[in-house]
């Protein structure tokens, strides 16, 4: 069996503790289902910058180059408020999806139904949600040139944003959109404001150029962002995936995020271009959260979207559908059964450390498994 390389960068504050229950697992996956997990691991961020003073080296950003995936944890912290900008910890971050070029970002909105309860929303409006939202994430306002604040010398200033997008780029984030909704429901929405801009225009259009030519058999449906933000919240379930720009993605991503509850709870993947030959795209999993300085230490971080993170590894990088799918069933059971963290907690269930969470849904898992 080819092995299969990943990269661990646990990062910063509770990054290391949360990794730490990933290792587990993988350890007793190579151990009871010989997966052939290849593990290595290096520095970044703020532990990056203590060790060499960069937020990530020449060193481990090649090995996050050759790695077949890399599991990232999360940097940053107080600790280094003050270092200089080009070495403070999230350009360790930036540095690899810049490198990678990872120009996708897939964050799922899954509504545990053990978790409903804790939603801002009705319980029948999320319970059961499984959505995807695709966000092109190297292009778009926040990189468009120019970007620049001018002095128009009148006691008035000038700010200006660029929003561009060429046609390759709507291409190949329309292809990771119809790919991944191949292996889900089949329904892709659209997302932009084609009413009001431009590039809107140019992006339903390349999106509906690439449906037709290479995805007729699937559905697609084109919405305008606003009112997609305001069905997110009405009727989520209606979605299956939503391709969407680097803007508009990262609000709707966010909103979505919140329908579920806790920032302990979700996953995100970044991925780029498939290999011309293998077929294999570079790839950095990683929990949406922070480094959460305020309970690091303590025992209390929520392991579970590093643990669906790497679930999401399974299912992307490693074809390794079953396994991914029995994660997260696993972690699913273990919620259904009353364990919570202190971030999720409720009243009348059963109070567990990071540690013990993560054993409950490798010790799940395993049952599943064998
Ligand atoms: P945060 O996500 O670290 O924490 C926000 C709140 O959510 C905190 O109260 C925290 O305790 C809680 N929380 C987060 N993850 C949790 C988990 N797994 N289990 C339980 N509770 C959890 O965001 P922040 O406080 O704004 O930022 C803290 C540091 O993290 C900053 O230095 C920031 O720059 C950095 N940061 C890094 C990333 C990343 O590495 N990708 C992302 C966001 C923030």
């Amino acid at each position: 069996m080819a092995s299969r390389k990943l990269f661990l960068l646990p990062g910063d504050g509770i990054g290391p503790e949360a990794m730490a229950e990933v290792r587990k697992l993988i350890s007793w996956m190579n151990d009871n289902l010989s997966t052939g997990f290849e593990t290595s691991e290096g520095l970044v961020g703020g532990a990056a910058y203590d060790d060499h003073g960069q937020a990530i080296s020449d060193a481990d950003m090649e090995q996050a180059m050759s790695a077949d995936a890399v599991l990232f944890g999360a940097v940053g912290g107080p600790k280094w408020d003050d270092v200089s900008y080009d070495v403070r910890p999230e350009a360790g971050l930036l540095r690899l999806r810049k490198d990678m070029e990872l120009f996708a970002n897939l964050r799922p909105a899954i509504c545990y139904p053990a978790l409903a309860n804790s939603s801002s929303l009705r319980p029948e409006v999320v319970e059961g949600l499984d959505i995807l939202i695709i966000r092109e994430l190297t292009g778009g306002v926040y990189f468009g040139e120019p970007k620049e604040i001018t002095d128009l010398g009148n006691g008035q200033k000038r700010a200006v944003d660029t929003q561009v997008y060429d046609t390759f780029e709507i291409e190949r984030i329309t292809r990771v959109a119809f790919d991944l909704a191949k292996t889900r429901k089949g329904k892709v929405t659209s997302m932009e404001k084609r009413n009001v801009m431009v590039s809107g225009v140019l992006w339903n259009e390349v999106v509906t150029k690439v449906h037709g030519e290479e995805y007729a058999d699937l559905e697609l449906e084109h919405m305008l962002a606003d009112a997609g933000g305001m069905q997110l919240v009405r009727w989520p379930k209606q979605f299956d995936v939503i391709v969407t720009d680097n803007l508009f993605g990262d609000m709707l991503s966010d909103v979505a995020a919140m329908l579920t509850g806790s920032l302990g709870m979700l996953p995100s993947a970044s991925l780029g271009a498939p290999d011309p030959i293998t077929g294999a795209r570079k790839a950095l999993y990683e929990p949406v959260h922070g480094s959460a300085p305020d309970i690091a230490g303590t025992g209390a971080a929520n392991p579970i979207a590093m643990i669906a993170s790497f679930a999401m590894c399974m299912r992307y990088s490693f074809d390794m559908i079953d396994a991914a799918d029995r994660l997260e069933k696993a972690i699913s059971n273990v919620l259904e059964k009353g364990l919570r963290t202190a971030d999720i907690m409720s009243d009348g269930m059963t109070k567990v450390s990071t540690s013990e969470m993560g054993d409950a849904v490798i010790a799940e898992f395993e049952g599943l498994s064998l």
